[in-house]
């Protein structure tokens, strides 16, 4: 075919939402100004709104992992007791800040596609009570698994420690009751559910988590919890900040409160289901058939092909990149997300792609299978057709 649109269909960068990127182009704005503050005040306004928390919010400009290396610097010492639960590569890195960190690290792992369990957690916690922080994924977008985030915080909140949660693809993607539930810090990024360009890191603390923050000791200087709640709220960032990504979270924001959090995360809900059904009626394998999240889908190649060869067809036959599996699960597994700015027409297309690809290669499948699994949901979710589009 001749004309190709470019679709991004990865679990970050995620599509992009048009009237945040059109916002973007007014960033010849100063950010010491008051037309800036008020931009930068109504981010975290609505980042609270949305996220649905009282706690303090605090932005960064910088990818997701400089939150979460600002959670570990301002708020733990050197030797720190902590646990870490590792599901797969961003678990992985939670295990690579705090030995960076230097704290003592119990490392819960687990074979890629599983979960760490609350009940890990529990035992864990109970085996070193001076325990100081737990640190895991809501949604480990390497593998496409959910953590059961509401259990766990049960666990931790029993007990001293904090409750670290790196939720860049949970938020919009699955219920996070931050102040219900205990999550004591709560890590967003831009480049997921919130369909803007990457660059911001976001960040909801609690007091439980400030009072780490007075007595922790490892250095730290750009990332500085303090200074940046001082400056926010003086509708200020402590450095220069991302001038076009705020203007643009500014409008993406608006979007996500006309359509309302809960109908983002029931959006990507269903995307997944949908996928879920379309791949499995195609005779594929789930990757992380026990917990599932709605964030992404990760699927196995079909035995013998690589999955690398799907995400290069999918760029060449459609202009479409999807994601591979990351580290040894490269080769193995595609994904397929689900966050943020994707529809069910992207979805159709994506699958009838897939059939036409696992055809070509190999892998015979009757064409229309998978797409009919995702009419079928759609069809079941009867989703009203006058929701709000952009
Ligand atoms: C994308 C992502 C991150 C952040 O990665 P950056 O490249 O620093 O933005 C961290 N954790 C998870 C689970 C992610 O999906």
């Amino acid at each position: 075919m001749y004309i190709k649109k470019q679709r991004l269909l990865t679990p970050g960068p995620t599509p992009l939402y048009p009237p945040a990127l059109h916002a973007m182009m007014a960033s010849d704005i100063h950010h010491r100004t008051e037309d800036f503050r008020k931009a930068y005040r109504s981010c975290l306004a609505d980042l609270k709104e949305v996220m649905g928390t009282a706690n303090d919010l605090l932005m960064f400009a910088s990818s997701g992992t400089g939150a979460m290396d600002a959670a570990v610097s301002n708020l733990f010492s050197k030797g720190d007791k902590v646990i870490v639960c590792v599901a797969g590569k961003f678990g992985e890195r939670w295990a690579e800040i705090a030995k960076a960190y230097g704290l003592d690290a119990h490392v819960l792992t687990v074979p890629y596609g599983q979960v760490v369990t609350p009940g890990q957690v529990e035992a864990a916690l109970a085996q070193e009570p001076a325990t100081k922080g737990v640190f895991v994924q809501a949604s480990e977008t390497s593998t496409g698994a959910a953590h059961d985030v509401r259990a766990m915080a049960a666990a931790v909140s029993r007990t001293g420690a904090i409750f670290v949660v790196d939720a860049i693809t949970g938020l919009g993607t699955m219920p996070l009751d931050i102040d219900g539930w205990g999550l004591d810090v709560v890590i967003g990024g831009s480049q997921k559910a919130f369909m803007i360009p990457p660059g911001l890191a976001f960040l909801s603390i609690g007091t439980k988590a400030w009072k780490f923050a007075e007595t922790a000791t490892l250095p730290h200087f750009y990332f500085n919890l303090k200074k940046e709640k001082k400056s926010g709220e003086a509708g200020e960032s402590s450095w220069t900040p991302s001038t076009a990504l705020i203007l643009a979270l500014a409008e993406a924001l608006r979007y996500v409160k006309q359509i309302g959090m809960d109908k983002l995360i029931e959006n990507a809900r269903l995307l997944a289901t949908a996928t879920r059904a379309a791949v499995q009626k195609l005779g594929l394998e789930l990757f992380s058939p026990g917990s599932p999240g709605s964030s992404v889908t990760a699927v196995r190649a079909p035995a013998g092909m690589d999955s690398g060869v799907i995400v290069k067809e999918f760029k060449s036959r459609f202009g479409a990149i999807i994601a591979n599996g990351q580290g040894s699960m490269k080769g193995q597994i595609f994904r397929i997300a689900h966050l943020g700015y994707f529809d069910f027409a992207d979805l159709f297309a994506m699958v009838a792609g897939l059939e036409i690809i696992l055809n070509a290669n190999g892998f015979p499948v009757k064409y229309g299978t998978g797409v009919a699994a995702v009419e079928e949901i759609y069809e079941r979710a009867a989703v009203a057709p006058q929701t709000v589009s952009a």
